[in-house]
């Protein structure tokens, strides 16, 4: 993986979410080294001098997080904070950096509400922490079944197998946990999925291909046009309501 790092001082770390779900938004990272396809964080979020061509290979560090943080939730009024909306929270680098671990102990001390989403499981390594919070939710996107689908559209993104397991382990924890299934990818068997995911999933959250046109060419070179769409849509979340009940679209 080719990946620039590069340090910087950010002037606030909370920002005001624009989603219904939550009160703020912290992302402890500028880019994302996943390299998702579909990924739409480059059309809102200016990284380096290039707009939208460096997303996953110019990482910016915001290493003064944890100190804005701490001035941030003594002067802001407490809230739920989604960890995170335009970056993976543990994306590879967040292993030595622990910028994400670090804000946690921050909002748990201040006896915030946290959500948490990411493709990772070394968010795993943050049980300890995860399991002390009063009300958080912690979210593994898992979109597909097949690895090779998986690899197709996310470049550097762990294991489905990885973040099955992920969940999986978070769930026996006692955290609460949801799937994040989206952006739906094709599957080949959406219904044996669902049975996987349901025990270890206190909710499943769908989405739909939001941004088509930055990942048509993956669909036409691998010939997944006919996983587009609202019927293919449907038939996903249809097999996974027949299997898991409670599960809820965007
Ligand atoms: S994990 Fe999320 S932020 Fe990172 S590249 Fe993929 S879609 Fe973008």
């Amino acid at each position: 993986m080719n990946m620039e790092i590069k340090k910087v001082e950010s002037k606030t770390i909370l920002s005001v979410s624009k989603l219904p779900s939550a009160d703020y938004c912290l992302n402890p990272y500028k880019g994302c080294s996943h390299g998702c396809r579909y990924c739409y964080a480059d059309l809102y979020v200016r990284c380096g001098d290039n707009v939208d061509s460096r997303w996953s290979d110019l990482i910016e560090i915001k290493v003064n997080a944890v100190e804005l943080l701490r001035k941030e939730v003594s002067k802001r009024k407490k809230g739920l904070v989604m960890i995170s909306t335009v970056t993976d929270p543990y994306q590879s680098i967040e292993g030595e950096y622990e910028i994400t671990r670090k804000c946690l102990g921050i909002l748990l001390d201040a006896d915030w509400s946290v959500s948490i989403l990411t493709k990772s499981p070394l968010v795993t390594r943050d049980i300890d922490i995860l399991r002390k919070f009063r009300d958080i939710k912690v979210g593994i996107t898992i979109n597909t079944d097949s690895e090779v689908v998986k690899n197709n559209f996310e470049k550097n993104t762990p294991s489905i197998e990885g973040r099955i397991e992920a969940l999986r382990r978070l769930h026996e924890s006692g955290v609460r946990t949801y799937t994040f299934v989206g952006p739906i990818l094709p599957m080949t068997d959406a219904r044996k999925l669902a049975t996987l995911l349901k025990p270890i999933s206190d909710n499943i959250i769908f989405d739909r291909m939001n941004y088509v046109e930055k990942s048509i060419e993956t669909y036409r070179r691998h010939c997944y046009l006919g996983a587009l769409g609202k019927d293919y849509y449907s038939s996903v979340v249809r097999s996974f309501g027949e299997v898991a009940e409670g599960s809820r679209a965007m």
